[in-house]
């Protein structure tokens, strides 16, 4: 967006783009510098430490109330020359008691460019002389909330996130569902957080592969650990590493278009896929399985996984839990889905569901009404012919004891104080493909990180993490946050709740004196690595978008990393 000021240079702002509250943007009037609020724009408000943010309409509605797409309008009264520096660096320079001012000429080709590109970020960065250097370990929903919290809370800091991927996000592009776009919302956030002028992107950087925690711990004040949880949980069974038997954080990633992930080739050529688990990543996968393919060819599903898709046989899905309707893990969002999917019909047992129409008035409202959803449509599947359409089959109390080729067996289990206890019995399942969904777990990435191997987390209090000598001491100046220190829980809504209390605890223990931070750090040097940074990431969204738009699609993800670099340009 750019503004034509009557003082004859055009003042730019990012479309739809930001300024950070804590960047606010100063202007020079004669020899004393005011915020823009002084200066005649707009009204002002006053945050929690008394700093006044000028609000500038059209950029970002998030904070404090700015109105999108009002008209910025330039100072009035004659002021015949101003310019434009951060908050950051006009602290630095009230403090040197230099006013050093931008001239007419780069305040140009910085408003042309936008405020948004690398270079400019770099030059900031390195005119700021920030004190604090924090360095976050994966880009996904953990490590841009907690940065969001620190850039908006600790003067003077530098965030620097350091990512094993060349493209950011975690699983919210690797993850959440392809047909579910509304979720990756949050992109546009983390995006914002991005473009801050104090945060650095470090893509195709992996911790300990190219970079180790105590080189990251010599060159930061505080590092905080992000990045999340990539196994998964095993049934322990034999024959479980057969071809049929695959992970659904497999499947996920392959629809998704993790790099590695391509080459899976589920056998889709069977008419019963079984899923080991009830909780909403299972659910993704069934809707996946059974969803109509129209219905997919508009999302970011990978073109690989569509053309599978469209050669399946799969008509029945079962999704079976140890346990019975009352603890099912799925939420009522999910199964709303599920029941309405076109062409495909629910069907329930109705033993799994006795004596628990008589215990709904006694639930907690989120499970009465998942559990009234559930008796509402075991109700009305009686109505319902079960010629021509595929099936999804819920199943309840069934543990899984073996594996088979085209099979599945399980225990009949019952339930003793909401735990299931396997009997005698058992059931035989058609299974021509088994996906296991029993949970994710984090791995060690770095030898230094006290890690608890049987719970696949690391070792923390309220995010701060616990030294490697089993003592229950804190390691000062180390983080964690997100599936990496919670256990892989939880919504996004949730890490970001977490994630911000951890943040907090970092500028708290800042404020405390708990981490030295009298000594300047000099943050992540590259060298020769072939580091993506937010400019490169820039690009192969670009990229993306582009090669979706012919294809009616958000995007076509590239699913190489050797291809993610070239677009990237590195
Ligand atoms: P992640 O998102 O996993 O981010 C970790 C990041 O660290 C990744 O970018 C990874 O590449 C990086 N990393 C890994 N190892 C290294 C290393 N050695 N060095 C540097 N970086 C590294 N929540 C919802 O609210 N709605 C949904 O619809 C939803 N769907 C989901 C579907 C699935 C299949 C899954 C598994 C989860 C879903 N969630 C959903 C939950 C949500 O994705 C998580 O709450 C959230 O992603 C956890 O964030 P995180 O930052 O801890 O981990």
């Amino acid at each position: 967006m750019s503004y034509s000021s009557r003082f004859g240079f055009d003042f730019h702002l990012p479309d739809e783009g930001w300024c950070y509250p804590k960047d606010d943007m100063f202007f020079r009037r004669s020899a004393e510098w005011v915020p823009l609020e002084s200066a005649g724009v707009g009204r002002s408000f006053a945050n929690t430490n008394s700093v006044i943010y000028p609000r500038i309409t059209g950029m970002v509605p998030r904070y404090g109330g700015h109105v999108p797409g009002e008209i910025f309008k330039p100072p009035i009264g004659g002021m015949c020359q101003f310019t434009i520096t951060t908050r950051k660096r006009k602290q630095t320079q009230d403090k040197r008691r230099k006013r050093k001012v931008l001239d007419m000429t780069s305040l140009l080709s910085i408003c042309r460019r936008g405020f948004h590109t690398s270079s400019v970020r770099q030059q900031i960065i390195q005119s700021a002389t920030p004190t604090k250097r924090i360095c976050i370990v994966g880009a996904g929903p953990a490590g841009f909330y907690a940065a969001q919290h620190l850039l908006k809370n600790l003067n003077d800091c530098v965030v620097d996130i350091v990512e094993k991927l060349p493209v950011p996000f975690g699983l919210v592009r690797f993850g959440v569902a392809p047909d579910h776009p509304e979720v990756k919302n949050v992109i546009n956030t983390f995006t914002k957080t991005a473009e801050h002028p104090s945060l650095r992107f470090f893509g195709n950087v992996a911790l300990g592969t190219d970079v180790s925690l105590q080189e990251l711990r010599n060159q930061y004040h505080a590092v905080l650990l992000t990045y999340g949880s990539d196994q998964d949980r095993e049934l322990q069974l034999e024959n479980e590493q057969q071809s049929h038997v695959i992970s659904a954080r497999k499947f996920v990633a392959w629809y998704n278009g993790l790099p590695g992930a391509e080459n899976l080739e589920p056998d889709l050529s069977g008419r019963d896929v079984t899923i080991v688990g009830q909780g909403n990543v299972a659910v993704d996968v069934a809707r996946m399985l059974l969803s109509p393919l129209d219905a997919l060819r508009s999302t970011d599903t990978t073109e690989y996984a569509l053309e599978a898709l469209s050669r399946s046989q799969v008509e029945r899905v079962h999704l079976v839990g140890r346990r019975g309707p009352l603890q099912a893990a799925f939420t009522i969002k999910e199964l709303r889905e599920m029941l309405k999917l076109p062409n495909v019909q629910t069907r329930w047992r109705s033993d799994d569901f006795s004596g628990i129409a008589n215990q709904v008035e006694q639930l907690q409202r989120p499970r009465k009404r998942l559990t009234e959803l559930m008796l509402k449509s075991l109700k009305e599947q009686e109505k319902l012919s079960s010629s021509g359409s595929k099936q999804f089959l819920p199943i309840f109390l069934r543990a899984p004891k073996s594996i088979a080729e085209g099979e599945m067996e399980f225990s009949v289990t019952e339930l003793q104080q909401d735990s299931a206890v396997p009997t005698d019995a058992i059931e035989r399942l058609p299974a021509n493909l088994i996906l296991r969904s029993i949970g994710y777990k984090s791995s060690c990435a770095d030898a230094d990180i006290s890690f608890d191997a049987r719970r696949g987390h690391v070792r923390n209090r309220e995010g701060r993490v616990l030294k490697l000598d089993a003592s229950d001491s804190v390691d000062a100046g180390l983080y964690v946050a997100g599936w990496l220190g919670t256990g892989p829980t939880g919504v996004i809504l949730t890490t970001m709740s977490g994630a911000f209390a951890v943040a907090k605890n970092i500028c708290e223990d800042m404020a405390a004196n708990a981490l030295d931070t009298s000594t300047s750090k000099p943050g992540f040097e590259a060298d020769d690595k072939r580091v993506v940074t937010w400019d490169g990431w820039r690009r192969i969204n670009d990229f993306e978008i582009e090669t979706g738009k012919a294809k009616g699609k958000p995007r076509e993800k590239i699913v190489s990393i050797a291809e993610m670099l070239r677009v990237a340009g590195v």
